[in-house]
C-alpha cells in the first residue's frame, strides 16, 4: 500500500503533458508548443466553431518558438483541414508547414513575444450549396405503384472500390496495367509528370517513360491523378503552386477534351509549406482529395486478408472502399502474387462491387447528393420525372444510374424509357431479392424523362 502511495503522483506527473497547454474545451483540438522545454507557454480557446485563438507567452524566452496544431479529423468535431489557415492578430497569414497526407497536423512558428494567432476555416466562396435531402432523390407513383430512384452507385452496386497506385513507378506499366487489363478492371495512378530538376538526384520515372504513360492515357482504360510534379513537397505559396499546378497541366495535355477533374494526394513523407488554404490550390485546378485508404505494401503483413476485411466492411457499409499500392514485383513493395490474390477477392465480390477510377466515383457521389427527382404530370401508361442537377456539367460527366422498381404484376420487356425529344434509353432488367427493377444511366444534368408501358 505504502509503495503505491509513493508511485502515484509520480505516475500523474509522467502521463501531464511535458509543455503547458489549455485547460479550456477545444472541441478535440490539440495545441502546444514543438520540441520545447523552456518557460514560454500557449493557451488556446475555442472563439466559433471553426475558429481557434492561440495566446502565445514567452516568460522570457528569447527565440522563436514554433506551435503545433492537431485538428480532429474524424466524428462529429472534425474540422474540414483543407480550408484551414493561420493568421496573426493584423490579419497577416502565417506561413504553415505540414506533411503531405495529413493535412489536419499544422507546426508554425512565430516569435517570442506576446500575441495572438487564429487558427481558422474559411467559408468557400459563395457558401455552401444547399444539396437536396437523400428522399427526394426517390419517390413512388401512387398511380402505378413505381419506385424511382438515383442508386447508391452505378448499376446499383453496393459499394464502390478504388484501386490506386502511387509515384508512376515503372512497374506499374510493366505489371500493374496489363495485370489489371486482365482482369477489365480500372486503376488510377497517382504520378509525378514533373521534368527531372536541376541539382536534383532524383531521375524523373516518368519523364523516362513518358511514351508509355502516353499510351496508357489515350487507351483511356485506367486514370491519371496528381501526386504532384516531383514528389518532394514545397516551401512557399508559389512553389506549392508549381508543384500542384504544373502537374495537373501536364495530365490535362495527356487527357485532351475530357474532364479536367482529378484526384490530389500530395504523398506520404512530404513536407508543404505555404500561407494559403489546400481549398485554394484544389479549387484553381480542379483537384479533390479524399483521405483515409488501405495500405497494400506487403510489409503491413497479411494484405490480402486485411483487404477482404476492408472489402466486406465497405460492401455492409455501402461505402467507397480506397486501397493504394506501390511498386509491384518481385522484391517490391507487393509481390506479383499477393498483387493478384488481391484482384481474385475483388473478382469474387464483383457483382456487387463497382470498381472504377478515384474521380469516377467522387464524381458519382457529388452528382447524386446534388441531385433530386420529381414527379411530373403523368398517366396510367405514361409516367414522367425530372431530374435536377447542380454539378458542373464541364467537370462532372460521370452517367448516374436510375433505377426503377416494378409492381409484381407488370412486365419489366413492356417498359421504354425515353428522353425529353423521344429517343429510347437502353435499359436493363435486373431482379434483387424477388423485385424487378429496370436500370438504365443518365447523364447529370437537368432533363425529363419519360416511362411508357407499350402494348
Ligand atoms: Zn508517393
Amino acid at each position: 500500500m505504502t509503495t503505491m502511495k509513493r508511485i502515484l503522483p509520480l505516475v500523474v506527473l509522467l502521463l501531464s503533458p511535458p509543455v503547458a497547454v489549455l485547460a479550456a474545451d477545444l472541441g478535440g483540438v490539440v495545441v502546444k508548443l514543438d520540441g520545447y522545454e523552456g518557460a514560454a507557454a500557449v493557451s488556446a480557446q475555442l472563439v466559433e466553431r471553426f475558429k481557434i485563438q492561440i495566446t502565445v507567452d514567452p516568460k522570457g524566452e528569447t527565440k522563436p518558438l514554433a506551435v503545433r496544431v492537431e485538428l480532429p479529423e474524424s466524428g462529429p468535431r472534425a474540422w474540414p483541414a483543407a480550408d484551414v489557415e493561420v493568421r496573426d492578430a493584423q490579419g497577416k497569414a502565417l506561413m504553415v508547414r505540414r506533411v503531405g497526407i495529413e493535412w489536419a497536423k499544422l507546426l508554425f512558428t512565430v516569435p517570442a513575444v506576446t500575441g495572438n494567432y487564429f487558427v481558422q476555416a474559411v467559408q468557400p466562396t459563395g457558401g455552401k450549396p444547399v444539396l437536396p435531402s437523400e428522399k427526394e432523390r426517390v419517390f413512388v407513383d401512387g398511380a402505378t405503384g413505381l419506385r424511382v430512384g438515383i442508386t447508391k452507385w452505378h448499376d446499383g452496386r453496393k459499394a464502390a472500390l478504388s484501386i490506386r497506385f502511387d509515384d508512376s513507378h515503372p512497374t506499374h506499366l510493366t505489371k500493374a496495367v496489363p495485370i489489371l487489363r486482365e482482369y477489365g478492371f480500372r486503376g488510377t495512378f497517382m504520378v509525378n509528370p514533373g521534368a527531372s530538376e536541376p541539382g536534383s538526384r532524383r531521375r524523373s520515372e516518368f519523364e523516362a517513360h513518358r511514351a508509355e504513360w502516353e499510351a496508357v492515357a489515350r487507351q483511356g482504360d485506367h486514370e491519371l491523378a496528381n501526386h504532384s510534379a516531383h514528389h518532394r513537397g514545397a516551401v512557399g505559396d508559389d512553389d506549392m503552386e508549381a508543384e500542384i499546378g504544373t502537374a495537373a497541366l501536364a495530365i490535362w495535355k495527356l487527357t485532351p477534351g475530357r474532364s479536367k477533374l482529378m484526384a490530389l494526394n500530395l504523398g506520404g513523407g512530404t513536407r508543404w509549406e505555404t500561407t494559403r488554404t489546400l481549398r485554394y490550390y484544389l479549387d484553381k485546378y480542379h483537384q479533390f482529395e479524399t483521405s483515409g485508404s488501405l495500405g497494400m505494401d506487403d510489409v503491413y503483413g497479411n494484405r490480402v486478408a486485411a483487404f477482404r476485411q476492408h472489402l466486406e466492411r465497405h460492401l455492409a457499409s455501402g461505402n467507397w472502399c480506397r486501397i493504394h499500392y506501390h511498386y509491384i514485383g518481385h522484391g517490391l513493395s507487393s509481390s506479383e502474387a499477393n498483387f493478384r490474390a488481391a484482384l481474385d477477392v475483388a473478382k469474387e465480390h464483383r457483382s456487387q462491387l463497382w470498381i472504377a477510377g478515384m474521380a469516377d466515383i467522387h464524381k458519382y457521389q457529388t452528382e447524386r447528393n446534388a441531385s433530386k427527382l420529381t414527379l411530373q404530370p403523368s398517366g396510367p401508361k405514361r409516367l414522367a420525372f425530372q431530374i435536377t442537377c447542380q454539378t458542373d456539367a464541364t467537370l462532372y460527366d460521370q452517367p448516374m444510374t436510375i433505377e426503377a422498381q416494378l409492381p409484381p404484376s407488370s412486365n419489366a420487356g413492356r417498359v421504354k424509357i425515353k428522353d425529353d425529344r423521344g429517343n429510347v434509353i437502353p435499359s436493363r432488367v435486373a431482379r434483387t431479392d424477388g423485385v424487378t427493377a429496370l436500370r438504365f444511366d443518365v447523364a447529370p444534368r437537368n432533363a425529363v424523362y419519360a416511362m411508357e408501358m407499350t402494348p
